[in-house]
């Protein structure tokens, strides 16, 4: 019931303890109100203000609860749920070679269905409203993503030609040509160009998929430098370092992104700053395979642009960005013996604004007027949360994810203490089991 003199019309008038927005000057709110509209944040300040101001059409009461934006999964593979704890306690090589291509390479489409609606479960649970995605078929988690109303970069992986999945080069091109084309007029979708790895697909794919990105306007995103194996194969192969590879290759820009980046030079380091390139930083996954660590202290210092993804469930083996922020920041510290390196507002805007840059999407990451209303709401009466000084330190150092009782994504509440409004969790279950099954007969008959 608003008895103002309210003169401004809203869809939805959010009320909470504190709101942090992440904008250009990581204003903190407290005692807030963000107003919503079509899908955008309208304004943002004190509720007090914006409560005399609009006259919503509803209200959401977030008393006692924190507001931040949607976290941004910067590089993540979706499907690959259905590998989770299915190969552990192995390196990376033995782990892909023995253990996931054997059984990925023959998954369907109901198979890889169930691993992304799994997929979308998780992120909207723990707080995730964007990702930016490598596999196959990926029209399959352009729809499930879609569906459940959470936002997706598609990008359709590929190796050198001929490759299971794709006969010619012309073939791999057509195909993400229509992938983008398919979703073109769905607001929630996107698609990035998406080759392996230096070491898996050659350098003049690499230089030709790049032309694609530009000719398309989208993203260009790979794999590269994720272990010092990966720079030995490159060296042999080609006399270079996996950068220098890309570098001739011409394919170094703001519209590209690198996971991973665990084994670099100083000189690398440069020229990532250099050519604005953003990289994604993956903690639990580069831990887990024992990869090594991205230098991300060195790399923020340099001035080059991190964002934070988790890499898929089969390496880490959750999609929960709250985990990979606690474990950025720890790992940062311990890397170069310094307390004070990769502190708690650099993990943040990783996870946010440094996620949104690497899918192309850099509005994404923030509450801040005009910018689309992708909100999460964390319950502060967790006692993990309790008392809270600073909620940036909060939301990267005490927060697990299990504190997020809403997600919200251009305005539309998908996730509202306990209940999935576009997924049904139950009939996932059941999925799941399906899966594992599925898995494990392929895998025997592998052998
Ligand atoms: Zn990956």
């Amino acid at each position: 019931m608003n008895c103002t003199n309210a003169s401004e019309t809203c869809d939805l008038l959010i009320r909470a303890d504190v709101v942090v927005t992440q904008d250009d000057s990581r204003t903190i709110v407290n005692e807030a109100g963000v107003a919503v509209s079509d899908g955008l944040v309208v304004e943002v300040g004190s509720y007090d203000e914006l409560n005399s101001r609009f006259a919503p059409e509803s209200h959401l009461d977030m008393s006692g609860k924190m507001l931040m934006p949607g976290l941004v999964n910067g590089h993540i593979h979706l499907p690959m749920t259905l590998f989770r704890g299915y190969a552990d306690d192995m390196p990376l090589m033995q782990w892909l070679e023995d253990h996931i291509w054997p059984v990925e390479f023959k998954l369907t489409d109901e198979m890889l269905k169930i691993g992304a609606r799994i997929g979308c479960a998780e992120l909207l649970r723990s707080g995730c409203t964007a990702f930016l995605n490598g596999y196959f078929y990926e029209y399959i988690t352009g729809e499930v993503a879609s569906a459940c109303g959470l936002r997706a970069v598609l990008g359709e992986g590929f190796f050198s030609f001929p490759s299971p999945h794709f006969p010619t080069a012309q073939h791999c091109w057509d195909t993400i040509k229509e992938l983008n084309d398919r979703f073109i007029e769905n607001p929630l979708i996107r698609t990035a160009v998406t080759p392996h790895a230096a070491f898996t697909v050659r350098p003049e794919l690499l230089t030709e998929s790049y032309e694609l990105a530009c000719d398309l306007n989208i993203q260009w995103q790979t794999h590269i430098a994720e272990s010092p194996v990966e720079t030995d194969i490159c060296l042999k192969k080609y006399g270079k370092r996996p950068i220098e590879i890309l570098r001739d290759a011409g394919v170094l820009s703001e519209r590209t992104t690198l996971a991973h980046c665990v084994d670099l030079t100083d000189d690398e380091v440069a020229l990532l700053a250099e050519t604005g390139v953003t990289v994604v930083h993956n903690p639990a996954s580069n831990q887990k395979l024992c990869s090594g660590l991205a230098p991300v202290q060195k790399l923020l210092d340099g001035g080059v642009h991190v964002a934070l993804g988790t890499d898929g469930a089969s390496s880490n083996n959750g999609l929960n960005m709250f985990r990979d922020m606690g474990l950025a920041g720890l790992a940062g510290k311990i890397q170069g013996m310094d307390a004070s390196a990769v502190p708690a507002q650099a993990v943040l805007d990783m996870a946010t604004r440094g996620s949104a840059r690497a899918l192309g999407w850099p509005e994404l990451g923030r509450i801040q007027k005009g910018c689309p209303a992708d909100i999460i709401a964390l319950d502060l009466a967790s006692p993990n949360m309790m008392p809270m000084y600073n909620p940036v330190s909060h939301a990267v150092y005490a927060a697990t994810g299990g504190e997020v009782c809403m997600t919200m994504v251009a305005g539309e509440i998908l996730y509202l203490y306990g209940d999935f409004r576009s997924l049904d969790v139950r009939a996932l279950r059941d999925e799941a089991f399906r899966a594992k099954s599925w898995v494990l007969k392929t895998a025997e008959n592998q052998k």
